[in-house]
């Protein structure tokens, strides 16, 4: 037996969430009694992992697996996870894991958990923590056979140091047929994704139009943040759609979120409640965001943001 930990990456690096997978992989494994196996896909440098408790590290060096292709990543999983009798497998839970899990689900007969926060609290049944309903309540969920998904939350478990001696091993899985051909990708450049964001600056309707984000920008370049917007704003063509965060967007689990003009819809609040510290900055005192708030600033944004950006500017300097 053994647990499997799969590291998401790109471009030759590893993910933001890498790190937590492999800190939370390792307590499970200590957890089970067992070994803790990590598994990466043309990746160049992995001693990152080896400090945060990776012990062995299977490395896939392959062109065919450069761009994500859910059933051949699935298939390549499965094959690591059946080499080295992997009766647990942990994943992410960023979009691209979700949609491969399920295949790997069916390729090992495994039952899947996603948006799990915890360890397990029991192992028989293997019964595991995780959020339901878009992140508005938590339940137990248990799953009965013989080999396990867990899909981790981020942010939930958080990054610990391990420093591990690493066993670095070339795994050659059997590809299967490319069902899939990427043409192109466009990523925007020269902006932080949200994604791989420490901190999101986001913004809504109270900002009243394009015109004013430069306040926004500046404030996220000073932070050295990414942008976000919620939906409406997205709909109007003011920001694009890859910045609109919310239960119908993209999921915000960031260490520091500044939510400002945004009234804090439950459909908004769904997807970022996963992030660490909340700051909002609104005009209306009332405004439900507030109530999921840390910190909160009752203010005309016009006012506040420009003053709080060049407060953090003489700070860095
Ligand atoms: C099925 C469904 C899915 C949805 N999914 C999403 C989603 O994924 N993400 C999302 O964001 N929304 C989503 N929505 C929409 C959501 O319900 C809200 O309508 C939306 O989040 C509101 O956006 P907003 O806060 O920018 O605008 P508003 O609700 O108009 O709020 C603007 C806020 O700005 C404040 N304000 C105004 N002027 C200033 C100023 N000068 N300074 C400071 N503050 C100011 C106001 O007090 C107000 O609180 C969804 C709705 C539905 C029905």
């Amino acid at each position: 037996m053994s647990v499997l930990a799969y590291v998401e990456s790109f471009k030759g690096k590893i993910k933001k969430n890498a790190l937590e997978i492999v800190s939370y992989s390792r307590e499970l494994a200590i957890k089970l009694d067992t070994n803790l196996v990590t598994i990466v896909l043309n990746v160049d440098d992995t001693s990152e992992l080896n400090k945060h408790g990776a012990s062995k590290v299977l490395k896939v060096t392959n062109s065919e697996l450069e761009s994500f292709d859910a059933k051949l990543y699935a298939n390549v999983i499965a094959q690591a996870a059946k080499a080295n009798n992997s009766n647990y497998i942990v994943l992410s839970s960023s979009l691209d894991t979700r949609y491969l899990a399920p295949l790997l689900s069916i390729e090992l007969e495994a039952g899947y958990i996603s948006n799990v926060v915890e360890l397990p609290s029991s192992l028989n049944p293997f019964t595991i923590k995780r959020t339901s309903f878009t992140n508005k309540a938590f339940c137990d969920s248990t799953i009965d056979s013989d080999i396990k998904i867990i899909g981790l939350s981020s942010n939930a478990f958080g990054i610990s140091e391990n420093n591990t001696e690493g066993l670095l091993e070339d795994f050659n899985p059997t590809l299967s047929e490319k069902k899939i051909t990427i043409n192109s990708t466009e990523k925007v450049s020269g902006k932080i994704s949200i994604a791989d964001a420490d901190i999101v600056v986001s913004a809504g309707r109270g900002l009243k139009g394009p015109e004013n984000w430069n306040i926004i920008e500046e404030l996220a370049e000073t932070l050295g943040a990414a942008t976000a917007c919620s939906k409406p704003v997205s709909d109007m063509g003011w920001r694009p759609h890859s910045e609109h965060v919310g239960q119908t967007g993209k999921p915000v689990a960031t260490n520091l979120y500044i939510a400002i003009g945004i009234s804090g819809a439950i459909q908004h609040l769904a997807g970022i409640n996963s992030s660490k510290i909340k700051v909002v900055i609104n005009n209306d005192p009332e405004a439900p965001f507030f109530k999921a708030a840390d910190y909160g600033v009752v203010g005309d944004a016009f006012d506040v943001v420009p003053r709080l950006t060049e407060k953090l500017k003489a700070f860095k300097a």
